[in-house]
């Protein structure tokens, strides 16, 4: 990682998004999902240990989704402008960010406050914390989990 180019991005407070070719490192999730889903390597041992907490806990979490690609999120935001950033603007394009659910139910549905209130608690613990908690433009999304290695880095960091 070029520290000038870290430096400049904090300094110049550059643009959050990433262009249509950019590609982070990725890996497989090995839990609890219904697909294949990716997501940078350093947050598989965080991820890990999230969901070990939240079953030890009596919750039931399923990995939603993880990184996509910028055609993936221009389609989800075509289709849910509200709901979805631009493309190339959401932090799911970096692979830090996850949606987790739980078992049986989908991530938007806030059947249980505790579920959502257990996730917000225990997700510092491995670095990963609720991005939308609804006072910026975007909706609050309970479900919605930023990784950042050290809390005070900002998340563009991840884009070098
Ligand atoms: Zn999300």
């Amino acid at each position: 990682m070029n520290l000038f180019i870290v430096a400049a991005l904090l300094v110049s407070g550059s643009s959050k998004c990433v262009g249509p070719d950019y590609e982070p490192p990725l890996q497989e999730w090995d839990g609890p999902s219904y697909r294949i889903i990716e997501v940078r390597p350093e947050l598989i041992e965080p991820l890990r240990g999230l969901f070990n907490e939240l079953e030890y806990r009596g919750a039931r979490p399923v990995l939603q989704s993880g990184y996509r690609s910028y055609e993936r999120q221009a389609i989800l935001h075509l289709a849910d402008p509200k709901w979805t950033e631009p493309p190339g603007c959401s932090q799911h394009q970096l692979g830090t960010a996850v949606d987790i659910g739980w078992m049986g139910y989908g991530i938007r549905s806030p059947y249980d406050a505790t579920l959502w209130a257990l996730l917000a608690e225990l997700g510092p613990k491995y670095g990963l914390t609720v991005t939308y908690d609804g006072t910026g433009d975007i909706p609050a999304e309970p479900w919605h989990l930023n990784y950042q290695l050290v809390r005070q880095i900002p998340w563009t960091l991840y884009m070098l």
